[in-house]
């Protein structure tokens, strides 16, 4: 079968499934992980044969993508921000919205941060953060064990060092080291807007780092403030990534533990990001 065939295939075989601009960038990023070709080579070796095994996994994962599986999943890695990361069933796959708070982050961080990044599953944040602010001492805590392995390999594949800790953010007193920077991106999404998740995300992606009960769905923010005004230094900062639709209410709590404050937009025009500075 030649290049351009197995397009077609692939298109053939899931366009009742998903849109034609997600299957293209499926195609694109597979064809990119498992031929080396990158799209601008697509179109010019559409005639080449490609190989009884390569297909094969073709194959394997148009049968995997009918089960909603996500691609990253498929290809076992995802880019974030220029940076590779491993990713599995354990952590979240990193999203858009998030490079944009690691790049806020870049744009104000001193040259010699202490930075603590709070529920860092595949450790994307920290890792951009240690490799791009090479002179920052970087923690990243989670409560997951196996998030914490993926996150290690990430950071050692990315040739960083950063302190992991394993710890369950809600049962904790205090963080017993200063920072000058806290950055996280909770679990936010109410129970109520699980309606609203793609298939991908509700069968694939850990509960645990996504889901926060209905009644109670700033928990976390509430925790991380608390912890963050005893151990930023003074002009601290804490960066939060945060649910569009709480925004004031993510702000105001912020507000009532004495921090400056301000929101972000992301790309798509919602309220993604918050910083509060400490006093
Ligand atoms: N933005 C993610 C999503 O909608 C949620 C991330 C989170 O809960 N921290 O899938």
């Amino acid at each position: 079968m030649k290049i351009f065939e197995l397009k077609n295939r692939f298109f053939e075989q899931l366009s009742g499934i998903y849109p034609k601009e997600e299957l293209g960038s499926f195609f694109n990023l597979l064809v990119e992980a498992w031929l080396g070709l990158k799209r601008i080579d697509l179109a010019l070796r559409r005639d080449e044969v490609v190989a009884e095994e390569k297909l094969l996994r073709f194959e394997k994962a148009i049968t995997r993508l009918k089960e909603y599986e996500p691609v990253q999943h498929i290809i076992g890695q995802t880019d974030f921000f220029g940076l590779q990361f491993k990713v599995d069933k354990s952590v979240l796959i990193p999203r858009p919205e998030t490079e944009e708070l690691v790049n806020w982050i870049l744009n104000e961080a001193g040259k010699f941060p202490k930075i603590l990044d709070i529920g860092t599953g595949s450790g994307c944040i920290a890792v951009n953060l240690a490799k791009k602010l090479p002179r920052a001492e970087v923690a990243a805590l989670d409560i997951s064990r196996s998030a914490l392995e993926i996150a290690k390999f990430n950071a050692e594949n990315n040739k960083v060092e950063i302190e992991f800790i394993q710890a369950d953010v809600l049962k904790m007193e205090s963080l017993k080291q200063e920072f000058d920077i806290i950055v996280s991106n909770p679990p936010y999404v109410r129970s109520l807007e699980k309606q609203k998740m793609q298939p991908n995300v509700l069968k694939f992606e850990p509960e645990m780092a996504l889901y926060v009960a209905d009644e109670n769905p700033l928990i976390f923010y509430s925790k991380i403030t608390k912890l963050a005004k005893n151990s930023l230094k003074p002009g601290g900062k804490l960066y939060f990534e945060i649910n569009q639709y709480l925004a004031p209410e993510t702000q105001k709590l912020v507000q009532n533990h004495h921090f400056k404050t301000e929101l972000k937009k992301d790309i798509f025009g919602n309220f993604r990001m918050l910083k509060g500075i400490k006093n």
